[in-house]
C-alpha cells in the first residue's frame, strides 16, 4: 500500500538529515521534491498545491524546535499534513437515536459494494449491532444472491425482494426493509444499491430514489482505491448527483499509490469513514487518517 509515496517521501527526508539548519534553498528544494512525489501518486493538483503550501510555511515559519533536527521537523509537519489531508479525526457511523440506523451504500459497479455490505455487517455485529442486509442491487443478475452470500458468511439476514416475485422495485425493497428491520428489532439496514460501470443517470436517479424513500442516517460513498484520481471524479458526480457523509474506500490492499485516498476527502469535504484491504470479510476496518500518515512515513 502506498509504496511508491513512502520510497519517495524516505529519500527526501534521508538527504535532510545532514543539514544544520535548513535554507530557503533547502526548503523549497524540499518542497519541489515532495510535490513531484505526490504528483507521482496521482494525488490531485488542488490537494498537491495546498499540502505543499502548509509545509512550506510551517518550514520557513516560527516552528523551529530545539528538540528536534531540521529533518525531523521537516518529518514531523508532513505527517500532521498527511493526517489533516487523511481527514484528522476518525470518523465513527452516526447513529440513529431511534433505530435502525440506516446506512444506504452508493458506488458505481465493481467498487466492492455488495462486498463492503457484508463485511459492514459482519463488523456491526461484531460491535453489539443487529444489522439487516438489504438486496436493493436488482439491476445486476447476481447481485442478491452474492449478498446472501456474504450476508451467510457473516451471519447477517437479507432482506431481499420475494423469488419469483418478477422484478422487483428497488425503492419499495428498501422502504419494505426499513419496516422489517423494525419488526425485527434490527438496529442498523444497510442497503445495497445498484452501480453502473460509469456515471449514469439512470443510476444516479433510483439512489436519489431510494435515499429519498428511507432518509438515510449515513450514505456511504464505495469507491475502488485503485483507480487513482478517476475515484476523485466519481467521488464529485456521485457529490453533485445523490450526496454522501462519507467514503469507504475498497482495494487499499491493491493501491501502491494512494492517490484516492490522499485526495477524496479535500476534493469532496467528505471523511474516508471505511477502508477494504483484500477480499475476505475481515479485511476491513475504520479508517484511521493517523495510522495511515503513519504507514505511508515509515
Ligand atoms: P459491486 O459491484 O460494487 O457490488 O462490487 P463487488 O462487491 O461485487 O466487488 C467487485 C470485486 O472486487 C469482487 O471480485 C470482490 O471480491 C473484489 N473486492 C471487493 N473489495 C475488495 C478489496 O478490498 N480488495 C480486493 N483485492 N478485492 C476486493
Amino acid at each position: 500500500m502506498f509504496e511508491t509515496l513512502s520510497d519517495r517521501l524516505t529519500s527526501v527526508f534521508s538527504s535532510l538529515r545532514s543539514k544544520g539548519r535548513l535554507s530557503e534553498a533547502d526548503i523549497n528544494a524540499t518542497a519541489r521534491e515532495i510535490r513531484i512525489a505526490l504528483l507521482e501518486a496521482d494525488v490531485a493538483l488542488p490537494v498537491v498545491k495546498d499540502f505543499i503550501a502548509h509545509v512550506k510555511e510551517r518550514a520557513t515559519g516560527a516552528e523551529v524546535s530545539q528538540a528536534l533536527n531540521p529533518a525531523q521537523q521537516v518529518v514531523k509537519i508532513v505527517n500532521e499534513e498527511l493526517i489533516e489531508i487523511l481527514g484528522g479525526e476518525t470518523r465513527r457511523i452516526r447513529f440513529a437515536k431511534t433505530p435502525p440506523t440506516v446506512v444506504m451504500l452508493a458506488g458505481l459497479q465493481g467498487a466492492g459494494k455488495t462486498t463492503l455490505a457484508g463485511k459492514l455487517a459482519r463488523w456491526l455485529k461484531g460491535e453489539g449491532h443487529t444489522p439487516l442486509l438489504v438486496a436493493a442491487d436488482l439491476q445486476r443478475p447476481n447481485a442478491v444472491q452474492q449478498l446472501q452470500v456474504v450476508g451467510e458468511r457473516a451471519g447477517v439476514p437479507v432482506f431481499a425482494p420475494e423469488p419469483g416475485s418478477g422484478v422487483g422495485d428497488p425503492v419499495a425493497v428498501a422502504r419494505r426493509s426499513i419496516e422489517q428491520a423494525r419488526h425485527a428489532q434490527h438496529d442498523v439496514v444497510i442497503i445495497d444499491t445498484a452501480g453502473r460501470l460509469g456515471v449514469d443517470a439512470e443510476m444516479m436517479q433510483q439512489a436519489v430514489d431510494i435515499r429519498d424513500a428511507v432518509s438515510p442516517d449515513e450514505i456511504l460513498f464505495v469507491v475502488d482505491a485503485m483507480v487513482g484520481q478517476d475515484a476523485v471524479n466519481t467521488a464529485q458526480a456521485f457529490m453533485d448527483g445523490v450526496g454522501f457523509d462519507g467514503v469507504a474506500l475498497t482495494k487499499l490492499d491493491g493501491d501502491a499509490r494512494g492517490g484516492a485516498a490522499l485526495s477524496v476527502r479535500h476534493i469532496t469535504g467528505r471523511p474516508i469513514m471505511f477502508a477494504s484491504t483484500g477480499e475476505k470479510l475481515e479485511d476491513f476496518d475504520l479508517f484511521h487518517p493517523d495510522r495511515m500518515a503513519g504507514r505511508i512515513l515509515d
